[in-house]
């Protein structure tokens, strides 16, 4: 039997997961989840994980909260690690209380992770700090989902308090809540913010008092899930709002992917407050080596590709019992930087160095050296696959990849609320189009594409899209500019 592991998936951006959370959610065999949580945070999942999602569809009934917990134990029973991913923090508000207790009762066990609740993190992505010692010195936290013709709460109590009221889930009760504050002795004057998708690059904030924030509501159009702040601390608001102040907020960007795991360019982007989304993604899969050990000790040179290559060479290696000194007389080769760290962190300084993953390069490499001996690339099956169609005269070279990269595609995607797209390179064109419908390709070119340089671009071109910008230099940094200049020049604030 297996375990269950509670997790907050914290107020809603995917870095705001805790640490322990995140590693949780990369070793589960199965996540269930909520719909306020950031669907970016389960891309950290492991390939063979399965996802179960509980939320409510618009237009759906909800799924009962006796069949989600059935859902845990049943997996619980199959699995050894199933994730419960909840909004915010786990135990306020969000049942995780009542999931524990069938948990219990059925004898599975189980951890809790605590999240950022929206309570406060959520608050604090607006500018609003939960308490001050000038303002607010408790604060509290109440659920706005009232049941008709029942009002759970004490209205007068309430209203006495001095600290900050935070209501959750309280959308459709606001003019109810503030009737209430007002008729039970608040001042008309207490501050009130309205807080949707807090910490999101969609975040959206509006203000107000207990008297006029109903009208405000109303003309914004800003609805659930929001939070509700009642307070004289929603006055900070234009001293503390970093995040709605930053160069890229409200700026959702999509990043078609190249290569599989971290992107420096997303993070960037984030940093600078923008929203990124990474598709389609790239999963690795690994791939049978081909090379006996016979094989492996008798071949003369070793190229590697990538540090992904470098990487499951060495659990080749292992799976063979092979020590790496058994092939001391191997001549080893890094193409690129990140592949000869990746040796250098295994202790092994290479032979040679080749700049590029270009098989000029690499021909240029054989041509000066041991070109008649047995030669093995070993990278993925499209770095291998590219070079090998050029080297394919050249008999002394092998191919052995030893993974895939292929693109990941869940739908549904929606290419349309978009912004930007911005491509990192050729290759990122190609991944995407060869995902994208024929009505997905007609919206993308209605929208800001953006390139890092002429490669990429002479690849856009080749899959008719004329209408781009090109970053000054191919850098990363270049291509950031560029998001910046084209959302001030062409995106309505
Ligand atoms: N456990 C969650 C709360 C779940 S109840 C937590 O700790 O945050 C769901 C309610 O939380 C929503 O109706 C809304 O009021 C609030 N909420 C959660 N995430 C939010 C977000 N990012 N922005 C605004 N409100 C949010």
């Amino acid at each position: 039997m297996g375990k269950v592991m509670l997790i907050g998936a914290g107020p809603g951006d995917a870095q705001l997961l805790t640490v322990k959370g995140l590693a949780a959610l990369q070793k589960a065999d199965v996540i269930v989840y909520d719909r306020l949580v950031e669907k970016a945070m389960l891309q950290e999942r492991k390939a063979s994980c399965k996802l179960i999602y509980v939320g409510k569809e618009p237009l759906h009934h909800p799924i009962p909260q006796e069949e989600i917990e059935q859902i845990l134990v049943r997996e619980a029973a199959t699995n050894e690690l199933v994730v419960r991913l909840k909004a915010g923090d786990p135990y306020v508000f969000g049942r995780g209380g009542e999931e524990g207790e069938t948990l219990y009762k059925a004898g599975i066990p189980f951890e809790v992770i605590p999240g950022i609740t929206s309570a406060i993190g959520g608050l604090a992505y607006a500018g609003i700090p939960v308490t001050h010692r000038d303002f607010a010195s408790s604060f509290h936290v109440i659920t706005g989902h009232l049941k008709k013709g029942r009002d759970p709460l004490d209205w007068e109590a309430l209203a006495r308090l001095e600290g900050t009221l935070v209501f959750l889930m309280g959308m459709t009760n606001l003019p109810n809540i503030c009737a209430n504050l007002l008729a039970n002795g608040q001042k008309p004057e207490t501050g009130v913010a309205i807080v949707q998708w807090a910490s999101r690059g969609k975040q959206l904030t509006v203000t107000g008092n207990l008297q006029t924030i109903e009208q405000k509501v109303a003309e914004s159009g800003i609805s659930s899930p929001a939070l509700i702040v009642v307070g004289e601390v929603v006055s900070l608001r234009p001293q503390l709002n970093f995040f709605e102040e930053m160069p890229l907020f409200h700026t959702k960007v999509l990043l078609p992917r190249a290569r599989a795991g971290k992107s420096k360019l997303a993070e960037q982007i984030r940093d600078l407050g923008g929203e990124v989304t990474m598709y389609p993604n790239i999963q690795v899969l690994d791939v049978t080596p081909t090379k006996t050990k016979q094989e492996l000790c008798e071949t003369r040179e070793i190229i590697f590709t990538s540090k992904e290559a470098v990487e499951r060479f060495f659990n080749y290696l292992a799976t063979l019992h092979l020590d790496i000194r058994t092939l001391k007389n191997t001549h080893l080769t890094a193409i690129g930087k990140q592949t000869k760290e990746a040796l250098s962190e295994k202790g092994i300084v290479p032979d040679s160095f080749i700049q590029r993953r270009s098989a000029e390069l690499i021909l240029e490499h054989l041509a000066r050296f041991q070109k008649n001996s047995s030669n093995l690339i070993i990278g993925s099956v499209v770095d291998t696959a590219e070079v090998g169609a050029i080297l394919s005269n050249v008999k002394a070279i092998e191919m052995m990849p030893l993974y895939d990269l292929r693109p990941v595609t869940e739908r549904p995607f929606d290419l349309e609320s978009f912004e930007q797209i911005c491509f990192s390179s050729s290759r990122s064109v190609q991944n995407l189009l060869d995902v994208l419908t024929t009505e997905e390709k007609a919206i993308l070119k209605t929208k800001t594409i953006l390139s890092i340089g002429r490669f990429t671009s002479a690849t856009l071109q080749s899959f008719g899209i004329n209408d781009f910008e090109e970053a000054d230099s191919a850098t990363p940094e270049s291509l950031i500019e560029l998001i910046q200049k084209t959302k001030l020049e062409g995106v309505p604030q």
